[in-house]
């Protein structure tokens, strides 16, 4: 979930721009929710911006009539787990349980499920539900729900109040249309990233046209930023990775990149001044965003996926010469989800994963925030079930 401060009793989420949580209102939705029966839960989380992750008990509401039950054997660890951990967004309710990059084992189905049966394998990405009934949800843009989208961590909880819980826990419980399939000849650990870091590069590089002929920028090599490198060159663009990172430099070749550019060197950035159609912008952190804009041709555009907790300043002589865009995308619509998932499977594409216990997970965040994984940490929840 992505957050941005407001008020002391109000945040907005930046998952769902138009909704401002209200803490009271969660409250009041927790004492007006008629009693829902619960199961308890093991999950791994923290109660404050400044802990520790640590094992802690919540409660998953028992399966209703369109919900499907999740054993969780994987999850990835996406940058804005830690952007919302560490409240950087200034909008997290604690106890916190991030985790939105699911994959599972059904473990049971309620009477009207449709789509899955126990013993199969699902997924569950960044939301769990949302209002179903605005222009947006019925166009397949649930994540820009009117009403605000419900995310799979630190939204409010529709059926039990208080707020959602994430995929560092055992299972999960969600409204069936809100699963996702996960296609059989792929991995299901390497899979997980799909759900977050997948969609969120496949969305805009499909809604800008990026395919044959068209020349791509993918900028920050870290769990978005090489599926971005993979799904832009299975769509038949020529791509080309912008990365502060030399060690990084074969991998992305590896990826699939036609060039590789040192971004902090002027000289390497200025072969591709005015070059470039579209540029995808994955950066978890304060950088320089007109040094990208410089890249694009006349029309061309550049989309923020990454959310730095601080505004980034936009020249705007980056903008007028070329007639360029600059704009942003979030994660993607849940169609578009099994889309993107289907186009993996036939592509053969998954993320590249280091497997690491849930008891790693604070020295994983120290290594993300130094760009020291490649690519994309997963957790094998067994570790959770295990203890260790
Ligand atoms: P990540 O794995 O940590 O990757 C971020 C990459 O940014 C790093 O690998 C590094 O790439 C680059 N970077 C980091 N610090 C930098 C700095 N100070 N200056 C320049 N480059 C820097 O993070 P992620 O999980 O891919 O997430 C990336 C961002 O997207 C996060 O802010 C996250 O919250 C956001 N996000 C947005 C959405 C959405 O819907 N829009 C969804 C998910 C995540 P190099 O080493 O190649 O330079
Ligand atoms: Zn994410
Ligand atoms: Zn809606």
């Amino acid at each position: 979930m992505l957050h941005r401060h407001t008020t002391t009793k109000q945040s907005q989420c930046l998952f769902n721009p138009g909704k401002l949580i209200n803490m009271e209102a969660i409250k009041a939705t927790a004492e007006g929710v008629k009693k829902v029966s619960t199961t308890p839960v093991k999950a791994f989380g923290t109660e404050a911006a400044t802990a520790p992750l640590g094992e802690l008990n919540i409660q998953r509401r028992k399966p209703t009539t369109h919900d499907v039950e999740i054993e969780i054997l994987y999850c990835g660890v996406c940058h804005s787990d830690l952007h919302t951990a560490r409240n950087e967004w200034h909008g997290t309710i604690y106890p916190c349980v991030p985790g939105h990059e699911i994959v599972g084992r059904v473990v049971s189905v309620g009477g009207h499920v449709k789509k899955f049966k126990v013993g199969e394998l699902a997924a569950v990405g960044c939301m769990v539900d949302s209002c179903r009934e605005c222009d947006y949800c019925s166009e397949g843009l649930e994540q820009y729900c009117e009403n605000g989208n419900t995310g799979t961590y630190n939204s409010p909880d529709t059926h039990l109040g208080g707020h959602t819980f994430g995929g560092y826990s055992e299972s999960i419980v969600v409204d069936e249309a809100f699963v996702l399939r996960v296609p059989e000849n792929l991995d299901p650990a390497a899979t997980a990233p799909l759900l977050c870091a997948g969609i969120t590069t496949y969305s805009p590089l499909k809604h800008w046209n990026v395919g044959p002929g068209k020349k791509v920028g993918i900028v920050g090599i870290g769990g978005l930023g090489h599926m971005g490198v993979k799904l832009a060159k299975a769509m038949g663009a020529e791509v080309v990775v912008f990365t502060t990172s030399p060690s990084k430099f074969e991998d992305a070749r590896r990826l699939g990149a036609d060039d590789v550019v040192l971004s902090k060197d002027p000289e390497q950035m200025q072969r591709y001044a005015g070059k470039l159609h579209f540029v995808l912008d994955a950066v978890s952190a304060q950088h320089d965003i007109n040094a990208y804009l410089n890249l694009l041709r006349v029309d061309g555009s550049l989309a923020l996926v990454g959310a730095p907790e601080n505004p980034l300043p936009v020249a705007a002589f980056s903008l007028i010469p070329n007639r360029r865009s600059f704009a942003g995308s979030m994660i993607g619509g849940i169609a578009e989800t099994q889309e993107m998932l289907d186009f993996c499977g036939k592509h053969n594409i998954v993320s590249d994963i280091e497997m690491i216990n849930i008891q790693q997970i604070n020295e994983a965040y120290e290594r993300l925030l130094k760009g020291d994984v490649k690519y994309r940490f997963v957790i094998d929840m067994a570790s959770l079930k295990n203890g260790k």
